[in-house]
């Protein structure tokens, strides 16, 4: 929760705790799943699907199979070699589309290189599509309709309702493209009004453009690719980057480091999360939240 209104002067920019706001959204996910445990004696269920060993891969999907626990859902995980045919995870895909008990299904990125990830992950049925990517959920998205949406442009909203900044008429400037998360920032962002700028490693003068943002969102994976004079005064700015240092590249500082110069840009922002600490824990809060979701529209009740 940042420590200032923004409309006061301040040294320096107040710190959105993504922490802190991801635990309360969890606490109110958990309240939530005792309600629709009592209301439609179902167990919402999150199944992961793993292909292959990738370490990072098995911390996020242990991660996330421990966060469902916290909240009362049931984790379903699936692990398949890193050799699995595309037909062997399809069948797999195909078999918790089918499961009732299994309300949302989430396949981990990346595969193995001799898988399609996006034709795998279109094979997951869009009312559990908790990652909110497959074709109908971003088609849906990008029509302002209702569906499921990816978890971290979610989280992000989250984080800029919770530090109180009306996105309306402001000038949001995105950072990257991607599927998973540039694109589907944009039209969250457009679709509460503000004038939404994404640029991406072709965009010229990224410094230029990045300076006219009220609302300044970074998700490139490039240490400090976003230097101080890139940050307009009073910016809000949201570091989404994670990369890993080497402990010789890190020296006595988190090995875990955004896009954003912090040190600099902290003085001139008016509100900037951290990293570790700001848009990092509120992919799984959004997760648990999208599976809430789908088992209510799969129970046919309200939210
Ligand atoms: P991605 O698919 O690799 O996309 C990176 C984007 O950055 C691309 O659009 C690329 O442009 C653009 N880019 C590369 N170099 C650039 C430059 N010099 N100037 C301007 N734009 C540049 O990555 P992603 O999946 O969106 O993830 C981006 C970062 O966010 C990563 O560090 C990732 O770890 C992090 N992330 C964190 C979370 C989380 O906190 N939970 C979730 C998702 C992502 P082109 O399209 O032209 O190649």
């Amino acid at each position: 929760m940042p420590a200032r209104a923004h409309s006061i002067r301040a040294v320096s920019a107040s710190i959105i705790d993504g922490k802190a706001i991801a635990a309360r959204v969890r606490g109110e996910v958990a309240t939530e799943v005792r309600a629709f445990i009592e209301q439609t004696g179902r167990i919402p269920g999150l199944a992961t699907v793993l292909v292959g060993e990738d370490p990072g891969s098995a911390v996020y999907v242990a991660g996330k199979q421990r966060a469902c626990l916290e909240v009362g859902m049931s984790p379903v995980d699936r692990r398949l070699p890193a050799d699995a045919s595309f037909q062997r995870i399809a069948e797999e895909l195909e078999s918790l589309n089918a499961e009732e008990a299994v309300s949302g299904v989430l396949l981990q990125l990346p595969v193995p290189e001799h898988l399609d990830g996006p034709a795998l992950t279109a094979m997951i049925a869009p009312e559990k599509d908790v990652d909110g990517l497959t074709p109908i959920n971003a088609g849906l998205l990008s029509l302002g309709r209702p569906g499921l949406r990816p978890c971290t442009p979610l989280g992000v909203m989250e984080l800029l309702t919770q530090a109180g900044v009306q996105l309306e008429g402001v000038e949001a400037v995105v950072v990257g493209r991607s599927n998973l998360f540039g694109k589907p920032m944009a039209q969250l962002l457009l679709s509460e009004n503000a004038t939404v700028t994404v640029c991406h490693s072709r965009t010229r003068d990224l410094r230029g453009v990045c300076a006219r943002a009220d609302v300044l969102i970074a998700a490139v994976g490039r240490p400090r690719l976003i230097e101080k004079d890139f940050v307009k005064p009073r910016a809000v700015v949201i570091d989404v980057g994670m990369s890993r240092l080497t402990p010789e590249q890190a020296g006595n500082s988190s090995r875990l480091v955004g896009d954003v110069d912090f040190a600099g840009a902290v003085e001139i922002a008016s509100a900037i999360t951290p990293v570790p600490g700001g848009v990092g824990p509120m992919t799984i809060a959004f997760l648990l939240r999208n599976t809430l979701q789908a088992a209510r529209a799969q129970a046919g009740v309200e939210g």
